[in-house]
This record gives C-alpha cells, sequence and structure tokens, in this order.
C-alpha cells in the first residue's frame, strides 16, 4: 500500500477507535503507526512499546445463559435495547457457529466445558445425575458429603423444587470435588498466587460452582430460604456484605406483584400465541401473562422467581453488589467473575423457547445484560474488561410448536414401551430379564454389574444385547454400548464421536441411549414440561460464543467453532497456561491483537 493511502486508512481507523469505546493505548498504538508513516521513529517506538501490559484485563466477565440457543441473540434483533446484546453483537467476535461435542447437552456438562476446555470423558461432569458405583445409588454433580451448606434451611426443597436433578441428591454439601480438571479460574489463581480474585454466581448452584472451579468462590440462590448461599467447602462464615444483602430482602420487592409483558403485546413475534396447550400451567404461575408472584411467604414464591426474568435481575443484584464490596477488578491483577443467568432455562422448560413467555425473558436478559455492561464501564471501564457470553446448551421447539408447522415431532414415553419381548429374549440368552438392568437415568442405562459377574456372565454381550433391544422401542434413534466405546468399536459419525466425547468410564452408564431428533422425554418425575434438553442434535449443541475484549475487530464468524475454545482462548488473554484438560484452541479473532 502507498505511504499516502496507508496514512489515510490509518487515520480513518483513528476515527473509528476515538468514536467508539476502544481502548484508550490502542488509540496510541495506532497514532504512533501514523507517526511512523510520517518518519517520526523514534516517538513511534516509544508510544507502541506501552499497549501490551495495558492488554491485561483487570476484570474478565463470563456470562452463561442457560439454554440460550446460538440463535437467540439474533432472533428479536429489532427489538433489542442498545445496550445489551446488540452492544455486545456491535462490539465483539461473534461466533455464530459454535457447538458442544458432547451428546448429553445438560446444564453441568456444558458449564463444566466453558470453564475447563474440556470434553465431559476428561472433566469428569458426564451429566446432572449419574449412578456412584461406590455408593450403589445415583448422585447428584456437585454433592459433597464432606461439606455443608452455611445456611441452615437452605437445602433443596422436594416439594417445591421443579428440577428432578437438584432433588437426586442426597446431602445438602456443594463443592467442585467431583470436577477432574482445572478450570481458567484455577489456571488464573496458579498464574497470580492466589492474588486474582475469582467468583461464580447462578440461581442454581451447578451454574455457580462449576464457573468458580477448586480455587474460586461461588454463591447460588436458594428456593428454599430465598437467599443466596455458600458452602463450607468455600469458608466457613459469611462475609458481612453477603449477610447483609440477604437480609435486605431482594426478593420481597416482587411480592405481591406479576411477571407482565415489556412492550405492547401486539408488537411480539408470539403475541397472539400466549396459551399454547404445550405449555405447562403450574399452579399459581399459569400459562398465560401476567404471571402471580404470590405474596413473599408463598410456598412457590422463591421458585416462581426463578421461572421469570426476575431470577436474572435477582442473580445481577447479586453479582453487582459481590463487584463492588470484593473490589473486583480495582489493581492491576486479572479478577474473574462468572455470572450464570438461569431464567431462560426455566422458562425455555416450562414454556418453550417458541414462547411468548421466553421471547419477553429474551427482551429482560437484554435489560439486565445492558445494566451490567452500564455498572462495568462507569466502575472498571469496559476497556479494562474482557467480557464472554455463552450458554451450557441450546434447545429444543416444544413438539406441538413444530407439528403445528407440519414437522414431525412428539415426546417420548419410556413407560409406554412394550418392554415384555425384549426382557424375553433376555432371559432366554442370558438366564435374567429386567435385574439385568440396574437404573435408567436418561441418557445412561447401568447394568447390573454384579449380578453379571456373579453369574459368569459377558458384560459386552449382554450391552449388545440391551442396545438391539432398545432401538426397537418408539423414539430410540441408537443404543450405544460402553463396551463398544472402550473398544473404538463404531462408525466414524459425529452423533457417535460426541457420545464418546461424554464417556467417562468411572461414571458413565453401559448404553447410552440417543433419541430421534425433535424428540425428548418430557415428564420431570411427574411434572410434565414443554421441552427437555440433553441430546447431540443441532437445537441443543448450538449456542452463541460473544467476546468482546479490548483492540478485538468486531465482527461475525461463521466457522464452526466450540464453546471448549473460550476458556483456552481466556488463558491466552492473561498468559496463563491452558487448564488441564482444555483441549479447545485459543480464538485467533480475539488473542491476535
Ligand atoms: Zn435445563
Amino acid at each position: 500500500m502507498p505511504p499516502r493511502e496507508q496514512i489515510l486508512e490509518l487515520k480513518e481507523r483513528m476515527q473509528r477507535l476515538i468514536i467508539g469505546r476502544e481502548h484508550v493505548v490502542e488509540r496510541l498504538r495506532v497514532l504512533a503507526c501514523v507517526l511512523c508513516c510520517l518518519g517520526a521513529n523514534s516517538i513511534g517506538a516509544e508510544v507502541a512499546e506501552q499497549p501490551l501490559s495495558a492488554h491485561t484485563p483487570r476484570l474478565i466477565v463470563q456470562i452463561t445463559v442457560d439454554q440460550l440457543r446460538g440463535d437467540m441473540p439474533t432472533r428479536y434483533l429489532d427489538r433489542l435495547g442498545d445496550g445489551g446484546l446488540k452492544w455486545l453483537l456491535d462490539n465483539g467476535v461473534h461466533y455464530a457457529n459454535a457447538h458442544y461435542e458432547h451428546a448429553n447437552t445438560e446444564t453441568i456438562v456444558g458449564h463444566a466445558c466453558l470453564a475447563t476446555g474440556a470434553q465431559p470423558r476428561v472433566h469428569g461432569m458426564v451429566a446432572n445425575v449419574w449412578l456412584d458405583r461406590g455408593l450403589g445409588r445415583l448422585v447428584y454433580n456437585i454433592e459433597d458429603p464432606n461439606v455443608h451448606l452455611l445456611t441452615a434451611g437452605a437445602d433443596v426443597d422436594g416439594s417445591t423444587e421443579i428440577d428432578p436433578t437438584q432433588r437426586a441428591a442426597k446431602v445438602e454439601g456443594r463443592s467442585p470435588a467431583a470436577l477432574l480438571a482445572s478450570t481458567f479460574g484455577d489456571e488464573l489463581s496458579i498464574m497470580t498466587a492466589g492474588k486474582s480474585k475469582v467468583f461464580g454466581v447462578s440461581v442454581k448452584d451447578r451454574g455457580a460452582v462449576s464457573m468458580a472451579g477448586h480455587t474460586g468462590t461461588a454463591y447460588w440462590f436458594s428456593k428454599a430460604t430465598a437467599e443466596f448461599v455458600t458452602s463450607s467447602y468455600y469458608m466457613d462464615k459469611y462475609p458481612k456484605w453477603v449477610t447483609a444483602f440477604n437480609a435486605a430482602g431482594h426478593p420481597q420487592r416482587y411480592a405481591k406483584s406479576e411477571w407482565t409483558l415489556l412492550h405492547d403485546q401486539a408488537t411480539y413475534q408470539y403475541g397472539d400465541a400466549d396459551d399454547n396447550v404445550w405449555e405447562t400451567a403450574l399452579p399459581g404461575w399459569g400459562r398465560v401473562f401476567p404471571h402471580s408472584y404470590g405474596p413473599a411467604d408463598g410456598k412457590m414464591f422463591p421458585t416462581f422467581l426463578t421461572l421469570s426474568p426476575a431470577g436474572d435481575e435477582l442473580t445481577l443484584d447479586f453479582a453487582l453488589e459481590l463487584m463492588d464490596k470484593e473490589e473486583l477488578g480495582t489493581d492491576e491483577v486479572t479478577d474473574y467473575l462468572a455470572i450464570s443467568f438461569s431464567s431462560t432455562d426455566y422458562v425455555g422448560h416450562i414454556f418453550g423457547p417458541s414462547s411468548l413467555e421466553a421471547e419477553d425473558n429474551l427482551l429482560r436478559l437484554d435489560r439486565t445484560l445492558a445494566r451490567l455492561f452500564k455498572v462495568l464501564d462507569a466502575k472498571i471501564g469496559l476497556e479494562n474488561t474482557v467480557i464472554v457470553l455463552s450458554a451450557d446448551h441450546g434447545g429444543p421447539e416444544a413438539p406441538g410448536a413444530l407439528t403445528e408447522l407440519g414437522l414431525k415431532a412428539s415426546y417420548v414415553e419410556p413407560d409406554t414401551w412394550d418392554r415384555a419381548p425384549a426382557i424375553e429374549t433376555l432371559k432366554k440368552r442370558f438366564g435374567f430379564g429386567e435385574e439385568l438392568i440396574d437404573q435408567y437415568f436418561h441418557p445412561y442405562i447401568y447394568l447390573n454389574r454384579e449380578l453379571i459377574a456373579n453369574k459368569g456372565l459377558d458384560q459386552a454381550e449382554i450391552e449388545k444385547s440391551v442396545a438391539e433391544a432398545l432401538t426397537n422401542f418408539d423414539g430410540v434413534a441408537l443404543a450405544i454400548s460402553s463396551s463398544a466405546l472402550r473398544t473404538g468399536n463404531l462408525p466414524d459419525t459425529p452423533i457417535l464421536h460426541s457420545v464418546l466425547n461424554n464417556f467417562n468410564p468411572k461414571r458413565s452408564g453401559d448404553i447410552y441411549v440417543v433419541f430421534e431428533a425433535h424428540r425428548f422425554i418430557n415428564d420431570f418425575d411427574g411434572l410434565v414440561v414443554a421441552c427437555t434438553h440433553g441430546s447431540p442434535w443441532n437445537y441443543d449443541t448450538y449456542v452463541p460464543v460473544i467476546i468482546v475484549a479490548s483492540g478485538i475487530a468486531p465482527k461475525t464468524v461463521y466457522r464452526r467453532t466450540s464453546p471448549l475454545d473460550i476458556a483456552p482462548t481466556l488463558a491466552a488473554l492473561v498468559g496463563a497456561k491452558p487448564p488441564s484438560g482444555a483441549e479447545g484452541d485459543p480464538l485467533f479473532e480475539v488473542v491476535d491483537r
């Protein structure tokens, strides 16, 4: 490029940088280049040496929106505000074709991938619930008998908890003990000899604990006490500010009020479709606007908060208080705050992603994000902050919504499967029937290994037989035996790779069941819901990845990427080593600055 054109281009870049919110040092770097071109080499060299260290962020904010499918940030683009999702899209690199590569697209599995950059087979979080063969019972991913909650009565209340995986926990203690890899936050702690402050906040315990890693501190929302709580893994006593925050009674401001629409109903894509038969009509909550939170002492009050944008608003209230009181981002040492917003997931389960509730929730999430970015800008400076937004998994459409449009879709009902012929076949071959199966907690079937060993039967043969029988049942696309995964005796297809990426020999079941696309179980232990994610199909693996960092060129990237790239990218940005099991690659659009 001729020097004059080069100068003009640089001038133009300067102009853009001055208008935008770019880092001041980046402006100086461009100025230095301009001066270089003009022959002022010595001044240019002096200024240009500065940017490197100044690129180190003071705070990294990793936002996870539970069940935010990859298409969602742009779905209602024309109705978003300026400071939230649109600001992210305008100022960040938007990876618009990011997919998880594991089969069981559930909450803890995806969160652990985001935190560690590792596959489930390595980080060990293969499901929200798995069979602990040592204990002989199903365990919840972050339950830990060696620790306890710091708040009395904050344990899961089985009578109001709608998430069956939460109810599977047998002890109240929570910790990252079962997470088998280091997280980005852990690596930051190692690099700075513990000087970095590392936190995870969410409504869901697993959304906070996974992201805080082994070295950080996690806080989550107890639906039993309507307070943010933690466990003795992290501390013995709450800091004063947490006690004061909980005493201030933030949830109570929603008491006796309603979740109403943000805008005129006629402006919504689903404005004329609020009442769909496939939506869950929870008693007291209903399936049409307005949704009433009820009185603060109502049994379901805290649960209703989490099923609406209020859950995210309260999560942000707590996160902002934490940022302030723990003085995040106030010195040269990079701090890390992970915020996992859970409302989108609950709303998706109860009403489906294509519902008036989900649409309003997204517009309100956009406002919540805008509030976060505004505070970050005022307190720390967006130029000193790296922001990452992604999701732990996507989500399916409600089968009813699909059939209305002409697609074939329906729920899967294992209770209606005619098992008798399959059991008869097993009995004939092995001398035993149903007793060969210990547990079926989707997606894994666990065989009764003791019985098989005691009778000298061949486990691989039984796995194969059960898997073959399963494929005949309505809704089952594939059933894959773990023996086949162990020996690599499988065709080279993306779905089978995703099942292999999910396979941890100590925790995975003996047979992995994959349902046909657009088909899933919608029975949450008796509660019939609109949607359940957890499949290896694109709608469940597809998530947004948006990263804003000083000095990057905003763009949309359609290359296929993975959320596993996030942790190694953050590590590269601060000069930390990648987490122990990370398999992703630093994203060059972000790190090549
Ligand atoms: Zn979910």
